[in-house]
């Protein structure tokens, strides 16, 4: 098409109608006058948060000092492309975005009208600034007949702890989506060790969350894997900070000051990942941002994920000086009722949800091991209080959800732990008396360090239901979803120290439908 055939397409297309709502028109000058001293487009792209007609790419702009103008209170606009092929040379819509430096310069752009189960690549421009060019998909349309989904679980990225070679190796798989559930950013930083150094201090302000992510984000093994495949991403607690529980943090920290520093931690991470949904003005002191979704993967499976921390009540039997998790041997208040992982809200949303599924695959990501990792001593037996064993009840409403309504080929795909696990979940965690009804995977950390051996052989010892754990190494996990099995291929590296690590395969996986549990294959 020549370039008024072009110029006549794009009125005639999408144009303007995929601005995100979260960009708020701005006094900003027109693209092309920007003649950047300092490339703007540093930390990459990314996209995610699909549906079968829409995505959300994402950038943010870095502005130098030398680069700002005092006359535009920081805003800047520029464009977008969307493209049918690698070469860029079949477009499909393009559009205005516009920032400033409320947003940290983030620009999301919901792409709309899109076709389901398509590969699209995207750039942004900005004056002389063109951005890397990401590649993206759609979902498959909800009631299609699809015959894979093939996702890369992962979590547990401590920048200080190893380099990303587990994602350099997951940018070159042929994938239909990224699933990160947890841990993406560290907030502390432990010498010991380390490989690299986190370049500022703990954060707490937005403006310090902001130069975390910066410092995450310009590492060039994730920019790839972000630029390579959409994402779907969950949080757990160290985006925000170590144990952290609903408006509690581990040192009792007044509810008004911590949620203040949630709301810059939840902002933070708005502003770096390809988020649909920012956080909820309305919310007090806007700490408040719905992350929990259900993705519908044609007929194929229903992808949850679940939020495991904004909403769930504080750590049983927590120290009362030092708080947060810890291992108890007796605790009460284990048992009451009422404790929830999820939060009451979300528990029912998720049980409706589950009841009218007609999918074949239910798959639930979330943060953490839903096993049992409990361990037998001479005392009795050990509960970790951060995980679902610290919150039982509400793990077993989620089982008997399951079994009570007979809902077949549950999936569910965690981290958190540092570990690899393939699991068979319960009614009651390793109880002979109540059938295997749903399957766990947990993939280990992608650098952050892994938990002591002997622990996590006792941890296998007392749990026969789980079928694999393994700590020792680093890495992300394939899941390869078709209508007839599940195959899980958990990729790895005893220590990526260094940048020229290579991934290789630890142990395979399978699920049929129909037949809880995994098996190895
Ligand atoms: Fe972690
Ligand atoms: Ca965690």
């Amino acid at each position: 098409m020549d370039r008024r055939q072009f110029n006549r397409w794009l009125r005639a297309s999408a144009y303007g109608l995929a601005m995100s709502p979260w960009m708020v028109p701005a006094r900003a000058q027109t693209p092309a006058e920007r003649n950047w001293k300092t490339a703007p487009f540093q930390l990459g792209v990314a996209s995610g948060s699909p549906r079968h007609d829409s995505v959300v790419i994402w950038t943010r702009l870095l502005v130098d000092d030398a680069d700002r103008q005092a006359s535009d209170s920081d805003a800047v606009s520029g464009r977008f492309e969307v493209y049918a092929d690698e070469a860029l040379r079949r477009p499909v819509t393009r559009g205005e975005w516009r920032t400033d430096a409320s947003r940290g310069h983030s620009v999301h752009v919901i792409v709309s009208g899109l076709t389901p189960a398509r590969t699209y690549w995207y750039r942004f421009l900005c004056g002389d600034a063109v951005s890397t060019v990401g590649s993206t998909q759609t979902a498959p349309a909800p009631e299609a007949d699809v015959s894979r989904l093939r996702l890369a679980l992962a979590s547990c990225q401590h920048y200080e702890h190893g380099t990303y070679v587990a994602h350099r190796d997951l940018a070159k798989q042929d994938l239909d989506l990224v699933v990160f559930v947890g841990d993406y950013i560290y907030e502390s930083s432990n010498p010991r060790n380390r490989v690299r150094a986190h370049r500022g201090p703990e954060p707490k302000t937005l403006a310090e969350y902001r130069d975390h992510y910066a410092q995450y984000k310009s590492d060039p093994d994730l920019q790839a894997a972000h630029a390579a495949h959409p994402w779907l991403l969950m949080w757990d607690d160290h985006e925000v900070v170590n144990d952290y529980a609903n408006q509690t943090d581990a040192a009792y920290t007044d509810p008004a000051v911590f949620l203040a520093r949630r709301a810059a931690a939840y902002q933070a991470y708005f502003e770096h990942q390809p988020l649909r949904l920012g956080p909820d003005p309305a919310s007090p002191y806007k700490a408040s941002m719905r992350l929990h979704h259900r993705l519908p993967w044609g007929r194929l499976a229903d992808l949850w994920t679940l939020d495991c921390r904004q909403y769930r009540d504080p750590q049983a039997c927590a120290d009362p000086v030092k708080g947060g998790g810890r291992v108890v041997l007796q605790c009460a208040e284990l048992g009451q009722p009422q404790r929830s992982m999820l939060g009451a809200e979300q528990e029912k949303w998720l049980y409706q949800g589950l009841q009218q599924s007609r999918r074949q695959w239910k798959l639930l990501a979330q943060s953490t091991l839903m096993g049992s990792s409990r361990v037998e001593t001479p005392m009795g037996k050990t509960t970790y209080t951060d995980g679902w064993d610290g919150y039982p009840m509400a793990r077993r409403r989620l089982m008997d959800c399951i079994a009570d309504n007979q809902i077949s080929d549950v999936v569910t795909l965690g981290g958190d732990v540092h570990m690899n696990v393939a699991g068979l979940l319960r009614q009651e965690p390793n109880d002979k008396n109540f059938p295997v009804i749903a399957s766990e995977f947990v993939t280990t950390s992608i650098s952050s360090r892994g938990r002591s051996e002997s622990l996590i052989s006792a941890v296998r010892t007392s749990n026969p239901d789980l079928l694999h754990a393994r700590t020792d190494e680093r890495g992300y996990t394939l899941c390869e979803f078709t209508p007839k099995q599940c195959l899980t291929e958990f990729r790895t590296t005893p220590s990526p120290a260094g940048t020229s690590d290579t991934l290789r395969v630890q142990a395979r996986y399978l699920v049929e439908t129909g037949c809880p549990g995994p098996q190895p294959a």
